[in-house]
């Protein structure tokens, strides 16, 4: 299968679903990570045009430890506008060209706005590259269906109650690794929140799989909207 994974930021989808990604990829499934917003304000002190460049290398990294494609969109934190055709044809372009079987996202409602406005632009881009008469200049043929979309865990997972969990225990050191990528952000997360990243990441991991009896799991819901819905079980 192709799937495709959209975060907001470069480090979003290692921590709600990069066990899972992992998985698939050990699979042999093919895993196309992106991340819209560039990352350019998540630091203190490093300006936003050397950091731009450091977190697309950190997501590189990620990416490269479970053999992932990534993309990055290059919007400015603080500016992911669902409502902007700019940003739906970049997302449309993406799935028209990976075709995936389903893709991953932030849920509706998550901590921050750059989030929630990234999972309404897959919800309508997911839509929009099925359009044959919608921005056919790129070359590339719509995609056939309208891909079916799992949302990955809140931040915390505060709020998020998943209907269906992936066991990620045999992928939780992988996790850790693609998470430790993001060296800037450790350093960020630890001054702007308070908060030890790695512990952060694998105590949710735990906590899910505590709820599903395994060791180390990761949550996730499924969009109910038509015809997104399938009889299959698409999550490894
Ligand atoms: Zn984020």
């Amino acid at each position: 299968m192709n799937v495709l994974a959209v975060g907001c930021h470069p480090d979003d989808l290692e921590i709600g679903c990069g066990g899972t990604l992992a998985k698939l990829s050990s699979l042999g499934h093919k895993v196309t990570m992106v991340h819209v917003a560039n990352g350019d304000k998540g630091h203190k002190i490093i300006p936003p045009e050397e950091l731009i460049q450091i977190r697309r290398l950190e997501a590189r990294k990620a990416g490269s430890l479970i053999g992932a494609e990534v993309v990055s969109l290059n919007t400015p934190d603080l500016l992911v506008k669902s409502d902007r055709d700019e940003l739906i044809s970049k997302l449309v372009k993406v799935i028209r060209e990976v075709r995936p079987d389903y893709i991953i996202t932030h849920p509706p409602e998550d901590y921050m706005k750059d989030h929630t406005e990234v999972s309404k632009a897959v919800f309508d881009a997911s839509f929009s590259a099925t359009i044959p008469h919608y921005n056919l200049d790129e070359g590339i043929d719509t995609h056939d269906k309208v891909a079916p979309i799992y949302y990955m865990d809140t931040l915390a997972g505060v709020g998020f109650h998943p209907t269906e969990y992936v066991d990620i225990s045999d992928y939780i050191d992988v996790k850790i690794d693609m998470n430790n990528s993001h060296q800037s952000q450790i350093k960020w997360l630890y001054e702007h929140d308070g908060i030890d990243f790695l512990d952060f990441v694998r105590t949710v991991s735990k906590f899910r799989g505590l709820q599903c009896g395994k060791a180390y799991a990761e949550g996730f819901t499924q969009c109910q909207a038509w015809p997104r819905l399938t009889t299959a079980r698409l999550l490894p």
